[in-house]
């Protein structure tokens, strides 16, 4: 029988829960449980794959496909599990999955109501992705902040499972804000009371309190919340900003988060297995030769957007023993000429064009592409990237003028980036693009296939637009080649310029399987590259 974990937030959203539920279920797998991480987000969009990146950012894609929370990013990270769509609720799936119940009868002469029958659907939803994996603990993370309307029957779903599971079953984590005055540097705890007042208020009594703060708990303030929170001084910890994320599990094991989670769920509390991981976060304090990255893209204001690229990017550079600077290059201002296409080629050693949608900022990519292919800069086009990237040397090295996909221009007179056979009849927006993993055969000889080191790989995808086969004579004529095609229909999935340093396009996102000491080979590649001068 699963454990189970519920972490809550209070105060303000963004204070870092997710990395907190994440590095929770790290201090558990270090001691031998299998673990994994349900987020649930209290919107009603079904999934996030319909939300602007600047609202909300990255949409995570799982390898099933589910356009997910970026949260299951950090999860997948932190636990390296790979999770399933299944594994981030929304208000929307719950809400969709009740009506067509009761439009289809089933709940026939019965009035359909928040609870029991929307709690239900959470309940059954949760302990389902226990069932499926098998997992010794499910973390389930709620969204948002509590007192949100639009949170209480997530709310009310937990209390009931904290009930019905036992509690020896269930834990209660609380997750919330002691800001520190400016004015005086005093840290105030009484954000944190209330948010707990309104927990209990909802009938949940947190087992633990985590306070994230600028600075360590005061011993004070650990006294004053744990008072507040009816709560032993020593169930109150303290989650202090730190350089690298990597390193929240640490402060957390060092302070005995782990043996009190351990011990409150019944579980042996096993010494766990932190080297490695102690060693990754050593490595990217400690790393001091620097490596430039320019990252381009049109969401540049919330990085957020660009979450998993990131972090993949550290992934590499600890391997490589080297300190990532990203640089970034807001595309619509190259458009707009208010950037020149060579400043991000001059201040980087490599440049990542991002994924993207649409047409604003394009021509500003595309700019700085082809500056790349002129002063051999090591280059990684992902998703939009690769399409703009093959857009690039359909015009500048292929002489294909006007070049273009069909996303940007629809008339164009060479759409060398088109429409997916199977889009051209999809009109509906969510969960429509070709989504999740599917294996690609890699070309032998090609610099992509060095890299991964192996013909077969599986690489998430996200996209509707594709390479159009009909110009791939003229391509490959003028220098490009085809490193890999996917097994199954043969679709291009990576390109590379022949006779460049490093030039890679990626049609799926090789961000979304980067791990902790299990880096990218394409990212890998691309920092050793640019090492190189
Ligand atoms: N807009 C492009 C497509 O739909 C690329 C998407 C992306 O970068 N994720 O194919």
């Amino acid at each position: 029988m699963a454990k189970y974990v519920f972490v809550t937030g209070g105060v303000l959203s963004s204070v870092g829960k997710g990395i907190t539920t994440a590095s929770l279920g790290l201090l558990l797998k270090a001691r031998g449980y299998s673990v994994t991480a349900v987020k649930i987000d209290p919107y009603i969009n079904v999934d996030a794959g319909t939300m602007n990146p600047y609202m909300h950012g990255e949409v995570f894609v799982t390898e099933d496909g589910g356009e997910t929370d970026l949260d299951l990013g950090h999860y997948e990270r932190f636990l390296d599990v790979n999770l399933s769509k299944r594994n981030n609720i929304t208000t929307g799936q719950v809400y969709l999955a009740v009506i067509e119940r009761e439009r289809r009868g089933d709940y026939l002469g019965q009035t359909v109501q928040v609870i029991p029958h929307i709690t239900n659907e959470i309940k059954d939803r949760i302990r389902e992705v226990a069932k499926t994996t098998g997992s010794d603990v499910v973390l389930v993370e709620i969204g948002g902040t509590v007192g949100d309307i639009e949170g209480l029957p997530f709310l009310e779903a937990i209390r009931q499972m904290g009930l019905e599971e036992g509690r020896e079953n269930t834990l209660f984590v609380h997750v919330a804000l002691a800001p520190v005055l400016s004015s005086t540097g005093e840290q105030k705890t009484k954000p944190v009371q209330h948010s707990v007042q309104e927990l209990r208020r909802i009938g949940i009594q947190p087992d633990m309190i985590i306070a994230r703060s600028s600075r360590p708990l005061e011993e004070e303030a650990r006294r004053k919340i744990a008072l507040y929170a009816n709560l032993p001084p020593q169930a109150v910890f303290s989650n202090p900003d730190v350089d690298v994320i990597y390193e929240v599990p640490l402060v957390l094991e060092e302070q005995g988060v782990g043996s009190f989670m351990a011990r409150r769920l019944g579980l042996e509390d096993r010494r766990p297995r932190l080297d490695r991981w102690r060693e990754f976060v050593n490595t990217l304090k400690e790393a001091s030769v620097e490596v430039k990255i320019g990252m381009v893209g049109k969401y540049t204001r919330l990085r957020d957007s660009y979450m998993s690229i990131i972090e993949a990017i550290k992934h590499s550079a600890a391997l490589l023993k080297v300190k990532p600077v990203l640089k970034w290059y807001e595309s619509t201002d190259i458009e707009r000429n208010r950037i020149s296409p060579s400043t991000p080629i001059e201040e980087s050693d490599a440049i990542i064009v991002l994924p993207g949608f649409g047409k604003r900022g394009a021509e500003g990519k595309i700019a700085v592409i082809k500056k790349a292919i002129e002063e051999d800069k090591p280059f990684l086009g992902i998703c939009f990237g690769m399409q703009l990237a093959v857009v690039a040397i359909a015009r500048y090295v292929a002489g294909l003028e006007d070049a273009n996909t069909t996303e940007i221009d629809p008339d164009t007179p060479h759409p060398v980036i088109d429409l997916l056979e199977e889009q051209k009849h999809v009109d509906r927006l969510g969960g429509t693009m070709r989504l999740g993993s599917y294996p690609i055969r890699l070309i032998h000889g090609t610099l992509v296939h060095k890299l991964y080191g192996s013909e077969i790989v599986s690489e998430r995808h996200r996209h509707r637009f594709e390479v159009n086969p009909k110009y791939l004579d003229k391509l490959v004529a003028a220098g490009m080649d085809v490193s890999g095609y996917s097994l199954r229909d043969g679709r291009v999935e990576f390109i590379e310029l022949r006779g460049h340093r490093f030039f890679i396009g990626s049609q799926p996102h090789p961000e979304f399987k980067s791990r902790p000491m299990k880096p990218s080979p394409l990212f890998t590649g691309l920092i050793s590259t640019a090492l190189e001068r």
